[in-house]
Protein backbone atom coordinates (compact mmCIF):
# COMPACT_ATOMS: atom_id res chain seq x y z
CA UNK A 1 0.00 0.00 0.00
CA UNK A 2 0.69 3.50 -0.46
CA UNK A 3 3.62 5.55 1.40
CA UNK A 4 2.22 8.85 1.61
CA UNK A 5 4.51 11.75 0.89
CA UNK A 6 3.65 13.90 3.67
CA UNK A 7 5.67 16.77 1.97
CA UNK A 8 3.46 17.21 -0.64
CA UNK A 9 0.41 17.32 1.66
CA UNK A 10 1.91 20.77 2.60
CA UNK A 11 1.41 20.60 6.42
CA UNK A 12 4.18 20.70 9.19
CA UNK A 13 4.03 17.85 11.41
CA UNK A 14 5.67 17.73 14.87
CA UNK A 15 7.84 15.36 15.55
CA UNK A 16 5.60 13.78 18.30
CA UNK A 17 3.27 12.73 15.67
CA UNK A 18 5.80 9.64 14.87
CA UNK A 19 4.07 8.22 17.52
CA UNK A 20 0.92 6.89 15.73
CA UNK A 21 -0.06 3.07 15.91
CA UNK A 22 -2.07 1.49 12.18
CA UNK A 23 -4.39 0.62 13.87
CA UNK A 24 -6.70 0.76 17.26
CA UNK A 25 -8.71 -1.88 16.18
CA UNK A 26 -8.43 -4.56 18.80
CA UNK A 27 -6.65 -7.95 18.84
CA UNK A 28 -7.11 -11.20 20.16
CA UNK A 29 -4.98 -14.62 20.31
CA UNK A 30 -5.72 -16.36 17.21
CA UNK A 31 -7.35 -20.18 18.17
CA UNK A 32 -6.21 -21.70 14.86
CA UNK A 33 -2.80 -22.80 14.07
CA UNK A 34 -0.64 -25.36 15.55
CA UNK A 35 2.86 -24.04 15.17
CA UNK A 36 5.20 -26.82 13.22
CA UNK A 37 8.79 -26.89 11.88
CA UNK A 38 8.87 -26.39 8.37
CA UNK A 39 10.35 -29.75 7.40
CA UNK A 40 6.68 -31.39 9.05
CA UNK A 41 5.00 -29.19 6.69
CA UNK A 42 7.19 -29.94 3.07
CA UNK A 43 6.95 -33.60 4.11
CA UNK A 44 3.50 -33.19 3.31
CA UNK A 45 3.26 -30.39 0.72
CA UNK A 46 3.27 -32.15 -2.39
CA UNK A 47 0.78 -35.10 -1.70
CA UNK A 48 -2.13 -33.92 -3.14
CA UNK A 49 -5.27 -32.25 -0.67
CA UNK A 50 -8.69 -31.71 -0.19
CA UNK A 51 -8.84 -27.82 -0.03
CA UNK A 52 -9.61 -26.08 -3.20
CA UNK A 53 -8.38 -22.10 -4.32
CA UNK A 54 -10.00 -19.93 -6.12
CA UNK A 55 -8.30 -16.29 -6.92
CA UNK A 56 -10.38 -13.58 -7.98
CA UNK A 57 -9.48 -10.27 -9.39
CA UNK A 58 -11.42 -7.98 -7.74
CA UNK A 59 -10.03 -4.50 -9.50
CA UNK A 60 -7.28 -3.66 -11.87
CA UNK A 61 -5.11 -0.44 -10.50
CA UNK A 62 -2.03 1.18 -11.64
CA UNK A 63 0.58 2.44 -8.79
CA UNK A 64 3.96 3.92 -8.81
CA UNK A 65 6.51 1.15 -9.71
CA UNK A 66 8.69 2.94 -7.34
CA UNK A 67 6.19 1.19 -4.27
CA UNK A 68 6.06 -2.11 -5.83
CA UNK A 69 10.06 -2.56 -6.85
CA UNK A 70 13.18 -1.47 -5.06
CA UNK A 71 14.70 0.18 -8.23
CA UNK A 72 18.04 0.95 -6.46
CA UNK A 73 18.45 -2.35 -6.27
CA UNK A 74 21.59 -3.18 -8.89
CA UNK A 75 19.23 -5.85 -11.02
CA UNK A 76 16.75 -3.31 -11.46
CA UNK A 77 19.40 -0.46 -12.51
CA UNK A 78 20.88 -3.04 -14.55
CA UNK A 79 17.83 -3.61 -16.69
CA UNK A 80 17.16 -0.14 -16.90
CA UNK A 81 13.94 -0.07 -14.97
CA UNK A 82 12.70 3.39 -13.96
CA UNK A 83 9.57 4.95 -11.87
CA UNK A 84 6.20 4.42 -13.73
CA UNK A 85 2.64 3.51 -13.37
CA UNK A 86 2.63 -0.25 -13.09
CA UNK A 87 -0.50 -2.22 -14.15
CA UNK A 88 -1.53 -4.75 -11.07
CA UNK A 89 -4.73 -6.78 -9.55
CA UNK A 90 -5.62 -6.61 -6.74
CA UNK A 91 -7.06 -9.95 -5.84
CA UNK A 92 -8.69 -12.41 -3.01
CA UNK A 93 -8.73 -15.99 -2.81
CA UNK A 94 -11.56 -17.95 -2.22
CA UNK A 95 -10.28 -21.14 -0.07
CA UNK A 96 -12.95 -23.73 0.15
CA UNK A 97 -12.15 -26.46 2.82
CA UNK A 98 -13.99 -29.68 3.30
CA UNK A 99 -15.33 -29.21 6.28
CA UNK A 100 -14.43 -25.85 7.94
CA UNK A 101 -16.17 -24.31 4.81
CA UNK A 102 -15.25 -21.00 2.74
CA UNK A 103 -12.71 -18.84 3.68
CA UNK A 104 -10.69 -15.94 2.09
CA UNK A 105 -7.41 -14.77 2.19
CA UNK A 106 -7.52 -10.85 1.80
CA UNK A 107 -10.53 -9.04 0.50
CA UNK A 108 -9.93 -7.11 -2.63
CA UNK A 109 -12.05 -3.73 -2.96
CA UNK A 110 -15.67 -3.38 -1.63
CA UNK A 111 -18.97 -2.58 -3.48
CA UNK A 112 -18.63 1.09 -1.97
CA UNK A 113 -15.19 1.93 -3.95
CA UNK A 114 -17.52 1.38 -6.65
CA UNK A 115 -20.61 2.76 -5.83
CA UNK A 116 -20.49 5.35 -3.17
CA UNK A 117 -16.47 5.68 -2.21
CA UNK A 118 -17.00 8.28 0.49
CA UNK A 119 -19.56 5.02 2.26
CA UNK A 120 -16.29 2.83 2.35
CA UNK A 121 -14.95 4.47 5.35
CA UNK A 122 -11.69 5.02 3.92
CA UNK A 123 -11.37 8.96 4.89
CA UNK A 124 -11.01 11.50 1.67
CA UNK A 125 -7.40 12.49 1.46
CA UNK A 126 -6.35 8.56 1.83
CA UNK A 127 -9.39 8.37 -1.02
CA UNK A 128 -7.56 11.04 -3.13
CA UNK A 129 -4.13 9.51 -2.74
CA UNK A 130 -5.01 5.77 -3.58
CA UNK A 131 -6.25 7.72 -6.84
CA UNK A 132 -9.59 5.79 -7.18
CA UNK A 133 -10.10 6.80 -10.67
CA UNK A 134 -7.28 4.80 -11.75
CA UNK A 135 -8.72 1.37 -10.16
CA UNK A 136 -11.14 -0.57 -12.89
CA UNK A 137 -13.52 -2.80 -10.66
CA UNK A 138 -14.26 -6.35 -11.78
CA UNK A 139 -15.92 -8.82 -8.62
CA UNK A 140 -16.08 -6.17 -5.44
CA UNK A 141 -16.09 -8.29 -2.44
CA UNK A 142 -19.90 -8.44 -1.76
CA UNK A 143 -20.67 -8.65 -5.46
CA UNK A 144 -18.88 -12.29 -5.34
CA UNK A 145 -19.85 -13.08 -1.79
CA UNK A 146 -23.74 -12.33 -2.57
CA UNK A 147 -23.46 -15.59 -5.45
CA UNK A 148 -22.02 -18.00 -2.59
CA UNK A 149 -24.00 -20.59 -1.19
CA UNK A 150 -21.94 -21.17 1.61
CA UNK A 151 -21.54 -18.88 4.57
CA UNK A 152 -18.02 -16.91 4.90
CA UNK A 153 -16.18 -18.81 7.83
CA UNK A 154 -13.49 -16.57 8.35
CA UNK A 155 -10.82 -13.90 6.61
CA UNK A 156 -7.36 -14.83 6.42
CA UNK A 157 -4.96 -11.57 5.96
CA UNK A 158 -1.96 -11.35 4.12
CA UNK A 159 -1.29 -7.83 6.03
CA UNK A 160 -3.48 -4.84 6.89
CA UNK A 161 -2.24 -2.83 4.14
CA UNK A 162 -5.98 -1.21 2.51
CA UNK A 163 -5.78 -2.64 -0.38
CA UNK A 164 -5.89 -5.97 1.02
CA UNK A 165 -8.60 -5.09 4.13
CA UNK A 166 -10.67 -2.49 1.64
CA UNK A 167 -13.22 -5.42 1.42
CA UNK A 168 -13.78 -5.61 4.31
CA UNK A 169 -17.12 -3.64 4.84
CA UNK A 170 -18.64 -6.16 2.72
CA UNK A 171 -18.00 -9.29 4.82
CA UNK A 172 -20.57 -9.81 7.25
CA UNK A 173 -19.94 -8.65 10.96
CA UNK A 174 -18.73 -11.13 13.52
CA UNK A 175 -16.66 -13.13 10.69
CA UNK A 176 -13.74 -14.50 12.28
CA UNK A 177 -10.35 -12.46 10.94
CA UNK A 178 -7.03 -13.38 11.20
CA UNK A 179 -4.13 -11.86 11.23
CA UNK A 180 -0.34 -11.86 11.85
CA UNK A 181 1.23 -10.67 14.79
CA UNK A 182 2.29 -6.89 15.38
CA UNK A 183 0.36 -5.48 12.21
CA UNK A 184 -1.67 -2.87 14.74
CA UNK A 185 0.90 -1.62 16.85
CA UNK A 186 4.29 -0.51 14.60
CA UNK A 187 4.00 3.28 14.70
CA UNK A 188 5.78 5.37 11.66
CA UNK A 189 4.48 8.71 11.05
CA UNK A 190 2.34 8.23 7.67
CA UNK A 191 0.14 6.01 10.09
CA UNK A 192 -1.67 9.36 11.38
CA UNK A 193 -3.44 9.87 7.85
CA UNK A 194 -3.97 6.29 7.24
CA UNK A 195 -5.01 4.92 10.85
CA UNK A 196 -8.48 6.56 11.00
CA UNK A 197 -9.51 4.98 7.49
CA UNK A 198 -7.72 1.25 8.33
CA UNK A 199 -9.81 1.35 11.73
CA UNK A 200 -12.73 2.51 9.47
CA UNK A 201 -12.74 -0.39 7.04
CA UNK A 202 -12.32 -2.59 9.78
CA UNK A 203 -14.92 -0.93 11.92
CA UNK A 204 -17.52 -3.10 13.93
CA UNK A 205 -15.77 -6.15 12.80
CA UNK A 206 -14.58 -8.92 15.41
CA UNK A 207 -10.91 -8.24 17.11
CA UNK A 208 -8.18 -9.70 14.94
CA UNK A 209 -6.94 -13.36 15.60
CA UNK A 210 -3.31 -13.01 15.64
CA UNK A 211 -1.16 -15.55 14.48
CA UNK A 212 1.15 -17.20 17.32
CA UNK A 213 4.19 -18.22 15.10
CA UNK A 214 7.19 -20.10 16.95
CA UNK A 215 10.30 -20.27 15.40
CA UNK A 216 10.83 -22.52 13.10
CA UNK A 217 12.75 -25.50 14.05
CA UNK A 218 14.79 -25.76 10.93
CA UNK A 219 15.43 -22.38 10.48
CA UNK A 220 13.69 -22.36 7.03
CA UNK A 221 11.22 -20.16 7.55
CA UNK A 222 10.37 -17.45 10.33
CA UNK A 223 7.45 -19.06 11.22
CA UNK A 224 4.96 -22.17 10.21
CA UNK A 225 1.17 -22.74 11.61
CA UNK A 226 -0.49 -25.82 10.51
CA UNK A 227 -3.98 -23.26 10.49
CA UNK A 228 -6.90 -26.15 11.00
CA UNK A 229 -3.91 -28.77 12.40
CA UNK A 230 -4.97 -31.56 9.56
CA UNK A 231 -1.85 -30.13 7.16
CA UNK A 232 -3.96 -28.28 4.47
CA UNK A 233 -3.84 -24.96 4.98
CA UNK A 234 -0.48 -23.33 6.04
CA UNK A 235 0.41 -19.63 7.47
CA UNK A 236 4.07 -18.61 6.96
CA UNK A 237 5.42 -15.84 8.86
CA UNK A 238 7.60 -13.40 6.45
CA UNK A 239 8.01 -10.26 8.04
CA UNK A 240 9.59 -7.29 6.00
CA UNK A 241 7.07 -5.80 4.02
CA UNK A 242 5.06 -5.79 7.35
CA UNK A 243 5.72 -6.87 10.83
CA UNK A 244 3.32 -9.50 10.94
CA UNK A 245 2.95 -10.07 6.93
CA UNK A 246 1.92 -13.80 6.51
CA UNK A 247 2.53 -15.62 3.02
CA UNK A 248 -0.31 -19.18 3.23
CA UNK A 249 0.34 -22.92 1.39
CA UNK A 250 -2.75 -24.38 0.36
CA UNK A 251 -2.70 -28.15 -0.53
CA UNK A 252 -5.46 -28.57 -3.12
CA UNK A 253 -6.42 -31.67 -5.21
CA UNK A 254 -4.10 -30.29 -8.31
CA UNK A 255 -1.27 -29.63 -5.72
CA UNK A 256 -0.06 -26.83 -3.24
CA UNK A 257 -0.45 -23.35 -3.65
CA UNK A 258 1.45 -20.49 -2.46
CA UNK A 259 0.03 -17.23 -1.48
CA UNK A 260 2.45 -14.96 -1.23
CA UNK A 261 1.07 -12.03 -0.70
CA UNK A 262 3.08 -8.57 -1.04
CA UNK A 263 6.25 -10.18 0.39
CA UNK A 264 6.49 -9.74 -3.43
CA UNK A 265 4.02 -7.64 -5.52
CA UNK A 266 5.44 -8.03 -9.52
CA UNK A 267 6.60 -10.62 -11.35
CA UNK A 268 9.69 -9.05 -12.09
CA UNK A 269 10.34 -8.77 -8.39
CA UNK A 270 9.61 -12.42 -7.97
CA UNK A 271 11.81 -14.30 -11.18
CA UNK A 272 15.00 -11.73 -10.75
CA UNK A 273 14.33 -11.95 -6.33
CA UNK A 274 13.93 -8.05 -5.96
CA UNK A 275 12.27 -7.30 -3.41
CA UNK A 276 9.08 -4.15 -3.12
CA UNK A 277 10.03 -0.17 -2.78
CA UNK A 278 8.49 2.08 -0.64
CA UNK A 279 5.82 0.24 0.48
CA UNK A 280 7.80 -2.07 2.34
CA UNK A 281 9.21 -1.11 5.65
CA UNK A 282 11.53 -3.37 6.20
CA UNK A 283 13.92 -3.44 2.26
CA UNK A 284 16.43 -5.78 3.84
CA UNK A 285 13.83 -8.18 6.14
CA UNK A 286 11.57 -7.99 3.09
CA UNK A 287 14.16 -9.53 1.04
CA UNK A 288 15.43 -12.32 3.46
CA UNK A 289 11.90 -12.99 3.33
CA UNK A 290 11.82 -13.20 -0.18
CA UNK A 291 14.50 -15.15 -0.30
CA UNK A 292 13.43 -18.29 1.75
CA UNK A 293 10.16 -18.71 -0.18
CA UNK A 294 11.49 -18.28 -3.33
CA UNK A 295 14.22 -21.60 -2.17
CA UNK A 296 10.41 -23.04 -0.62
CA UNK A 297 9.27 -22.94 -4.54
CA UNK A 298 12.50 -24.06 -5.54
CA UNK A 299 12.58 -27.33 -3.35
CA UNK A 300 9.30 -27.86 -4.58
CA UNK A 301 8.83 -27.67 -8.48
CA UNK A 302 5.03 -28.24 -8.21
CA UNK A 303 3.96 -25.40 -6.07
CA UNK A 304 1.81 -22.51 -7.69
CA UNK A 305 3.11 -19.45 -7.03
CA UNK A 306 0.44 -16.80 -6.87
CA UNK A 307 2.36 -13.11 -6.10
CA UNK A 308 0.65 -10.33 -4.66
CA UNK A 309 -0.55 -7.77 -7.30
CA UNK A 310 0.12 -9.72 -10.59
CA UNK A 311 0.23 -13.35 -12.21
ZN1 LIG B 1 -0.82 -4.84 -1.70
Amino acid sequence: MTSLRLATLGVALPLWLSACAYSGHSVRVAELGVPRSSRAMEAVLDLPGTVTVETVVSADWYVPLSGLLNLDHPKAKAAGLHDRDEPMHIYFHALRHPSRGLFVVDTGVPRAFRDDPPASGVGWLVRRELHLEKMVFHVPFGDWLARQPDKLAGVFLTHLHIDHIAGMPDVPKGTAIYAGPGETDYRAMVHLLLAGSVDGLLQGHAAIGAWQFRADADGELAGVLDVFGDGMVWALHVPGHTPGSTAYVVRTPAGPVLLVGDTCHTRWGWDNSVEPGDYTRDQAQNAASLAKLRALAARHPTLKVRLGHQE
